[in-house]
């Protein structure tokens, strides 16, 4: 039991930040892991901790092997961070996404009750739960009313009951962090700022002829950077008692102008013309570099995304130290150095 953690998702962008922390922390660090043909530690690898995780081979669907390590090993903690976390592919396969982001967590909650009960488990819910909010809220916090539109947000929002219910009905430390969108160098290559970071940078460079496809460029949404984020899950689960945060930036942008911040850290001129899906952005030589999809678009939309973090600034003394600045400066920097020669 004795400072070991177990994270699942610990090849994802917030599983090795995690486990980079832990580790510093000095904690044994246990890191699920399922088989794959391509490498799944590249992130891990990137960050000089590729050795120092014990990898647990396990798909998040393997029920009864779950079980058997959570009665082995007995962790301190345990965060689960893996999810099928991609909201468009989730509109395709409803099932898979609810396997894996809903009634794995009960399997997990429920492996704890019976064979670890003193292990404090955390859970990864999402923003994305608030769905189609009420934009006279302006921002979203514990309290506010949850809508969730796709099979993803119904997923995570079940299961974030379900830690509310085994914390309330059988008394362990179970937490939810609520957390808005959080980016980083080591963002997945489908999420949209890793796209618009890469795209444009290989666009700057002559790395890419053809103009980068977009779907909803005036989706808005409160964005941090994934480090400070992670440091938010280990002081949830060292608060005195299980509870339920929402971590966030508290500021809000939309995707356009994101990409404006992004062009003027790669100090590329862009204009905008057009209108809906006609709209395009054009580089100071007149030459289309953005288009927009239709195909890209979600089947709904979650528009208006802004966290108010008042709780965990007061009760877990936190304050995101990168605001979206530094958070841009990080991913291009990163780009540009990953650029093939
Ligand atoms: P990510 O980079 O997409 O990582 C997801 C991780 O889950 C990967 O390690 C993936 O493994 C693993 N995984 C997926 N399906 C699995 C399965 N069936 N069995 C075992 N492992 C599986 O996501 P992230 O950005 O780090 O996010 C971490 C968690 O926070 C997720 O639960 C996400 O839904 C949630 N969240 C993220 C954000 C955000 O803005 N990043 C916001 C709110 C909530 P592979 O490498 O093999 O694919």
């Amino acid at each position: 039991m004795k400072n070991t953690a177990i994270i699942t998702g610990v090849s994802g962008q917030d599983g090795a930040y995690l486990a980079q922390l832990l580790l510093r922390k000095k904690y044994k660090v246990y890191g699920v892991i399922r088989r794959s043909s391509s490498d799944p530690l590249s992130r891990l690898e990137f960050l000089n901790i590729k050795n120092k995780v014990n990898y647990i081979n396990l798909d998040l669907s393997e029920h009864l092997k779950i079980i058997e390590i959570i009665r082995k090993i007995k962790p301190k903690y345990f965060f689960n961070l893996a999810a099928q976390s991609f909201v468009t592919y989730a509109y395709d396969n409803p099932i898979y996404t609810d396997q894996i982001n809903n009634q794995s967590v009960i399997n997990i909650l429920e492996a704890i009750r019976q064979f670890s009960k003193k292990t404090k488990f955390y859970q990864a819910s999402s923003s994305e739960m608030y769905g189609i909010n009420d934009r006279n809220l302006k921002k979203l916090n514990e309290k506010s009313h949850f809508n969730p539109i796709s099979p993803y947000s119904i997923a995570k929002l079940s299961s974030y009951y379900y830690v509310r219910m085994y914390r309330n009905s059988f008394n362990m430390f179970a937490s939810n962090g609520i957390l808005f969108n959080h980016e980083s160098p080591l963002r997945g290559e489908q999420f949209v700022t890793k796209k618009i970071v890469k795209g444009l940078t290989e666009i700057k460079f002559n790395k890419k002829k053809d103009p980068l496809k977009l779907g909803n460029i005036y989706s808005r949404r409160d964005w941090g950077h994934a480090k400070d984020y992670v440091e938010m899950m280990y002081r949830i689960l060292n608060y005195k008692k299980a509870d339920d945060f929402v971590i966030s930036s508290g500021k809000q942008f939309s995707i356009k102008e994101f990409i404006n911040l992004v062009c003027k850290k790669l100090n590329m001129q862009i204009k905008w013309r057009g209108k809906g899906l006609k709209e395009r952005a054009f580089n100071n030589k007149n030459k289309v570099i953005i288009e927009i999809s239709k195909k890209l678009f979600r089947p709904l939309d979650v528009v208006y995304l802004l966290g108010d973090s008042s709780k965990a600034k007061k009760n877990l003394k936190w304050k995101p130290s990168k605001n979206i600045n530094p958070l841009i400066n990080d991913m291009v920097d990163h780009e540009i150095k990953n650029l093939t020669p």
